[in-house]
């Protein structure tokens, strides 16, 4: 059976597509929301993204699945203002980009009576706030819950069928095990990301011009992820220590070997090493999780 109603706390790109794929499945679902300051929650008004109250308490009343999409590091906080507004037999889920933090942080306001069923959407852009938001954002995309072994499991196939209908595709990960894919997968790829554009920008001998005008398409992607929140990537960071920090002496002595292949001249090593990244690409290309047009199929545009 479908939710009566869903709340969705924080209004950013992933509170705001889901809004909109609600809208598009056309489910009979009524979508309330909240977001922290007034100039977010008068934009969400004003893009129709359902009906939105002053305070999150407000907002959670009535719902039978609440979604929270706030930072990971606003998690706990906001869990803690609404738990006494929560419906008995409410669902309460997640979209943090970190699973094990929040869950730690956040299962204590979790009421007796209310099921949580924590979750990640792998899909993203660089966007923030209500206008970014899309409703094609989840589609064809990875889903993956995390519940804790004792969670009601009618209560997870009511979230998992939910989200089917909204165009993901949903899985369910061991936590400690999703944080440490999120970390190769994710969040060290965007700490590279920073840390190059970091260093054209610290150059002096390339000058800030030269790097905007020429900027080629290695450096061009790094730009995009990038300009992602710092919010947001901040709190991934402080919450997901272990594993970011485990991938990132990885990727260090990886750097090593291939400095020093680039110094000694070694050639093989090189090509070998850019032999078997072009094959994962090619996976990726395979499992329909990016296009294979060129230049990353830019020109295509997604619908809101
Ligand atoms: P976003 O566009 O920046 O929106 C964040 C929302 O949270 C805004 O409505 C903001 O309200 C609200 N908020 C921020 N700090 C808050 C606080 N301390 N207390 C209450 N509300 C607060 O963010 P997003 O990209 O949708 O990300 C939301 C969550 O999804 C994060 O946990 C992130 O890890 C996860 N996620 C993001 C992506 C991605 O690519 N962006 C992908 C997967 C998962 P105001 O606008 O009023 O400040």
């Amino acid at each position: 059976m479908a939710f009566k109603r869903i709340a969705l706390i924080g209004l950013g790109l992933i509170a705001s597509s889901i809004s909109h794929a609600v809208r598009r499945a056309g489910m009979e679902t009524e979508v309330t929301g909240y977001a922290r300051t007034e100039k977010s929650r008068e934009e969400a008004r004003r893009l129709g993204l359902g009906t939105i109250f002053d305070t999150p308490q407000e907002a959670v009343q009535g719902a039978d699945l609440v979604v929270l999409c706030v930072p990971v590091g606003a998690m706990a906080a906001v869990m803690e203002a609404i738990a006494g507004d929560l419906e008995p037999g409410a669902i309460v889920t997640d979209v943090g980009s970190v699973k094990g933090a929040v869950m730690e942080a956040v299962s204590p306001y979790i009421p007796e009576n209310v099921h949580f069923v924590p979750g990640h959407p792998l899909a993203g852009t660089e966007h923030s706030g209500p206008a970014s938001g899309f409703a094609s954002l989840f589609d064809n995309r990875w889903w993956l819950l995390t519940p804790d072994e004792g969670v009601d499991r009618q209560a997870v196939e009511k979230v998992k069928d939910f989200l089917t209908e909204i165009g993901a595709n949903v899985d369910e990960m061991e936590v400690s095990h999703h944080d440490l894919v999120l970390a190769v997968t994710s969040h060290i790829p965007h700490l590279i990301a920073y840390t190059m554009v970091g260093v054209a920008d610290d150059l002096g001998r390339v000058t800030q011009s030269e790097v905007v005008n020429y900027s080629a398409a290695g450096f061009r992607d790094f730009t995009r992820i990038a300009a992602s929140d710092p919010t947001m990537w901040r709190d991934v960071f402080l919450s997901n220590k272990t594993a970011t920090l485990d991938i990132l002496g990885r990727f260090t002595e990886e750097l090593f070997a291939l400095q020093r292949a680039i110094r000694t001249g070694d050639g093989e090593h090189l090509f070998d090493y850019f032999t078997r990244t072009r094959a994962i690409r090619r996976g990726i290309v395979q499992a329909g999780q990016d296009t294979d047009a060129p230049d990353f199929g830019r020109g295509l545009t997604h619908q809101k």
